[in-house]
């Protein structure tokens, strides 16, 4: 299906009521989602960045043959996982605690709207940002909390069947959280898993790589990551490894006083060189740098060092 700002989207069956929503590109704001069906019931897992194409996933699932959400889980507060809450306002709308209480001020609507803004249009940051937000249409977006929120794990019943909620954060974000379907051995793993480059936001890396153990605990064989195509067991290894490599070369760098946006284009990638978005390392060494005892980056320096860091590798 044709997305408005350019994407595509699929829907994957993945046999015993389980569905994947997929976006095939790569790059900010085209997250996957799922369902999982059971005897009339519907729990999605996240919803889509902007109304528009919320609604597109909906008319998607209406399309399979499934009944209405009544249950959405939102596996982190990255809009592009939670903006189109509102969509189901009858819906149970869980989250962990630690993602609630992120959810409005994680790059909010109208800081997106100020950073499309004319008067930022000079900068590094206005320009990155419009060259990957700007089809994004966040017009009547309103951050919808969670109606219900948990610590640790919790399990949902779908129809009688078990969804098994275990929050891994702080990892990607401040409250991350894997979806376990255990009778079908499916994990819907949000943004623990990127196919391209991914960005931590919060950290340590260290608990992300415990994250990526969590998935395979789980004993799961197919896993669905927030963005990029569905993966086995051994990818989620070798997300690990790039991981564990992220890590081993951004730290003595930073221990050494290497500024972390120079640590983050300065480090050998080996079999991961090719990936996409290799500017949201920037990130990534900002959140590492704070995790060694220094000082927190403001996230408007951290968006204009990651800008820079983009048009200076184009
Ligand atoms: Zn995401």
């Amino acid at each position: 299906m044709q997305l408005s700002d350019g994407g595509c989207t699929s829907l994957a069956e993945l046999g015993q009521g389980i569905y994947a929503f997929l976006h095939s590109d790569s790059g900010w704001g085209h997250s996957n989602a799922g369902a999982v069906y059971a005897d009339g019931k519907t729990l999605l897992i996240d919803t889509q960045y902007t109304l528009p194409m919320t609604q597109q996933l909906i008319e998607t699932l209406r399309q399979a043959g499934l009944p209405a959400v009544t249950t959405v889980v939102n596996t982190h507060a990255n809009g592009d996982h939670c903006w189109g809450n509102q969509l189901f306002p009858n819906a149970n709308i869980v989250a962990s605690a630690a993602t609630a209480a992120s959810m409005p001020h994680d790059f909010p609507p109208a800081l997106m709207r100020r950073l499309l803004s004319p008067e930022l249009a000079g900068s590094a940051a206005g320009r990155y940002t419009k060259l990957h937000f700007g089809a994004f249409d966040f017009d009547g977006v309103v951050v919808t909390p969670p109606t219900t929120t948990f610590s640790g794990t919790t399990t949902l019943t779908v129809g009688g069947r078990r969804v098994v909620l275990h929050e891994v954060g702080p990892a990607h974000s401040d409250g991350d959280v894997i979806v376990h379907i255990p009778d079908a051995g499916v994990v819907f793993a949000g943004d623990i898993l990127f196919g391209d480059h991914p960005v931590m936001w919060t950290g340590p890396l260290d608990n992300w790589i415990s994250a990526c153990d969590e998935i395979l605990q789980t004993g799961a064989t197919r896993i669905v990551p927030g963005h990029g195509p569905i993966v086995d067991p051994d990818g989620v290894r070798e997300f690990q490894q790039y991981l564990a490599l992220v890590r081993d070369e951004l730290t003595p760098r930073l221990y050494e006083g290497m500024p972390y946006w120079e640590a983050a284009m300065d480090i050998p990638l080996g079999p991961f060189r090719h990936l996409p978005m290799r500017e949201r390392l920037v990130a990534t060494a900002a959140a590492t740098y704070r995790h060694l005892g220094n000082p927190p980056v403001p996230a408007a320096e951290v968006l204009e060092r990651m800008a820079q860091a983009h048009f200076d590798t184009a």
